[in-house]
């Protein structure tokens, strides 16, 4: 009687089409005026169990990110679909489409113990697509009728459309949005994170929400070694994070593995090949040494001490009555 239309692929069947015929096998994938490609799929499952990170449970509406940041740690995730780190990352997109009603199943079955949950550890949910398939939003309605907690990170302005829902949520279980600014300097901002928005708009998105009673503050990551790494970027960024009302700041300096490291040295060779010697030996491992790391903490624990983003400082505010903040100490790069 209904006309369902053809049945969508699952996101194994795209990676078998990919493999047997590279990224021009997605016919079905729909290009829009961004140049991205979208291939809607279905999944089995919304919610996606993880081990050795600090939360037990992820959330991804999508695969694949349009903002494009070269450091993405996400990148090395797009090989599972058979698809590249590079271009293909950020201009094949999988939407999940049942992904709202597959997650309210899941939340609704008894067994279901109400963990927090990282939402968006894989891409980024209010990057412009959501604007249309609106996920991230249905999925957050759903946490809040399922009294589910959850920890976000965006670096799309677009969360303040969801301000009510996100509001809901707070009340019912606790939200907690982390923007990730990792830099207020122009330059390294355009050359990094190519399709994101001018990060002053983030740090104003930043300020709508804590003005909306929602607990949202600022993730610092990643630091790059060279681009956003000097004293006054840092400071600069601090500054402007404090200024824009930030509950919270927390920070971690890049690391580089499989996918990510290939995508990234490649962009280094192309576009700053002076400094490929000094990120060689700088991540001859996934990591920079402990010592660098130490020195870019230490230096951005002065600053959050100088702006008012310290821990002590905000027990104080709490203590004076003010809402409780929550220092960061993000873990999952
Ligand atoms: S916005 Fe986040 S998920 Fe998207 S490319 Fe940048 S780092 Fe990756």
């Amino acid at each position: 009687m209904f006309d369902l239309g053809p049945r969508k692929p699952t996101t194994r069947e795209i990676a078998d089409r990919v493999k047997q015929g590279g990224s021009a096998a997605l016919t079905e994938a729909e290009r829009r005026a961004d140049q991205a490609r979208y291939q809607e799929v279905i999944c089995r499952s919304a919610l996606n169990r993880v081990q050795g990170m600090p939360f037990n449970w992820t959330l991804n509406p999508y695969r694949g990110c349009t903002h494009g940041c070269h450091y993405c740690f996400a990148r090395r995730y797009h090989v599972q679909f058979e698809l590249n780190t590079d271009d293909e990352f950020a201009s094949v997109i999988l939407v999940k489409r049942n992904f709202v009603d597959v997650l309210a199943r899941q939340l609704d079955r008894p067994a279901w113990t109400r963990e927090n949950i990282a939402f968006g550890t894989a891409t980024d949910p209010y990057q412009p697509i959501e604007g249309h398939y609106k996920l991230t939003r249905g999925s957050i309605e759903a946490l809040a009728r399922a009294r589910t907690p959850i920890g976000l990170i965006t670096k799309g302005p677009m969360v303040v459309r969801d301000a009510d829902v996100l509001q809901d949520l707070s009340r019912a279980a606790g939200c907690t949005i982390y923007m990730s600014v990792p830099t207020v300097d122009e330059e390294a901002w355009r050359i990094l994170e190519p399709g994101t928005a001018h990060p002053l708009q983030r740090l104003r998105a930043v300020r709508q929400l804590v003005d909306a009673g929602i607990n949202a503050g600022v993730l610092m990551a990643p630091i790059v070694p060279g681009f956003s790494s000097s004293r006054q970027k840092l400071e600069r960024t601090v500054k402007a994070i404090a200024d824009h009302g930030a509950r919270f700041a927390g920070c971690n300096v890049m690391y580089l593995q499989d996918g990510t490291r290939t995508h990234f040295m490649k962009f280094m060779e192309r576009e700053f090949p002076a400094m490929v010697p000094r990120y060689e030996k700088l991540y001859a491992k996934k990591y920079p040494p402990d010592a660098y790391r130490k020195e870019v903490q230490a230096m951005v624990k002065t600053l959050q001490d100088r702006y008012g983003l310290n821990p002590r400082e905000h027990k104080e505010k709490t203590e004076a009555g003010l809402q409780e903040p929550e220092q960061v100490g993000f873990a999952w790069k």
